[in-house]
């Protein structure tokens, strides 16, 4: 069994001795439990929150644990009634090449339905944070402007395309011209904008000419500054994310805009709510449901970044919080 374990907490951005590669036998499954084969494990920016030992929504990883991480498996051995060999299942088992499991948290995958990497991704907790998020919070209205950022990953591509199914327009925010590509001719936003150029807030305010009625919140930090001056009375904004501020280290740089904020969500009438996916769980069988009938007419659309061998995890993961990931980033391990 080879996993990969927290050797340190960063400080600032994650290096790569902060993770350290270890071999342990294969365990063997006790009464009750299944032995898994991770074939996928999904790279996903709340571990960076897991890595660091301050307060958040969940523990966070302690040192010599192995790093969390949802995962794709295969069942090898099963001591469990509900699973039997080469059945493959939806797991929590984290980074390594096999886990055990009483069975707990597992979901069957049918790869007759849908590739099984989509189970990390459009049709997995991603894909489920921007449905919930979006038509819970959003709750975009036809003719309406919704805005996201980090449009080509999984969260923001969804957040986009549903905001189109909803009748909405759709504005993407992404780095690079190649991601943005992606985001205006794959995914059908009706405009996207880099947030690396030096006119970007400029270009942002052209691309909205009615104002933003939904910002779904990705990532914060200069995105959020362009936005803010755009938004209409009585937006939405969902907070999903902070992406830009996750490897912040001591106070934000800056003057105090807390003053401003407020005046405008008061004399704005505006809706600023965080969530974290799990608090909208009893929405996931109509997620399962909406989103593989959208996915099969071709009205949600995604992409994957897959990287090969565990061993490549740790690069990988750094590289996601630097924008260098293109689509769900995924590594395949078996
Ligand atoms: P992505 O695959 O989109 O990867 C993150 C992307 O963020 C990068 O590729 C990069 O895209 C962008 N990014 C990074 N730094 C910056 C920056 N400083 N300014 C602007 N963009 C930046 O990630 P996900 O789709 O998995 O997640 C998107 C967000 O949703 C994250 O903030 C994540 O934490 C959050 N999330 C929240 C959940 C919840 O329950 N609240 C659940 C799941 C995710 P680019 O190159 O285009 O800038």
């Amino acid at each position: 069994n080879l996993r990969i374990v927290l050797a340190s907490r960063p400080v600032g951005p994650p290096s790569p001795d902060n993770f350290r590669i270890e071999q342990a036998p294969v365990p063997s499954p006790g009464e009750g439990q299944v032995l898994l084969k991770i074939l996928y494990l999904s790279l996903d920016p709340y571990m960076r929150g897991r890595m660091s030992a301050a307060k958040s929504y969940a523990a966070p990883v302690e040192i010599g644990q192995v790093m969390e991480g949802g995962t794709v498996a295969e069942v090898l051995e099963s001591r469990h009634p509900g699973y039997s060999p080469g059945d493959l299942v939806l797991s929590h088992s984290g980074w390594q090449t096999h886990a055990l499991s009483d069975g707990a948290g597992l979901r069957k995958l049918d790869p007759a339905q849908a590739p099984v990497t989509t189970a990390l991704g459009v049709l997995g907790m991603p894909g489920f944070t921007a449905y919930a998020g979006l038509l819970t919070i959003g709750q975009p209205k036809p003719g309406e402007t919704v805005v996201v950022a980090a449009a080509s990953g999984p969260v923001g591509a969804t957040v986009g395309q549903i905001a189109k199914i909803k009748g909405a327009r759709a504005v993407g925010i992404a780095g690079g011209p190649e991601k943005c590509a992606l985001v205006r001719d794959a995914f059908g936003f009706d405009a996207v904008i880099d947030h690396r150029s030096p006119t970007f807030a400029e270009e942002l305010r052209a691309a909205c000419p009615d104002g933003i009625d939904v910002y779904f919140e990705n990532v914060g930090g200069k995105v959020w500054e362009a936005v803010f001056p755009l938004l209409n009375p009585f937006a939405r904004i969902p907070v999903c994310g902070l992406i830009a501020q996750y490897n912040a280290t001591g106070p934000f740089e800056g003057p105090d805009r807390l003053p401003v904020l407020m005046r405008d969500v008061l004399t704005k009438s505006l809706t600023i709510r965080g969530f974290i996916q799990r608090e909208f769980q009893a929405q996931r069988p109509a997620f399962y449901r909406e989103m593989a009938q959208w996915i099969a007419e071709g009205r949600v659309r995604y992409k994957e970044d897959i990287v090969l061998g565990l061993e490549n995890a740790p690069e990988a993961f750094i590289g996601l919080l630097e924008g260098r990931n293109f689509g769900k980033l995924i590594v395949q391990i078996a």
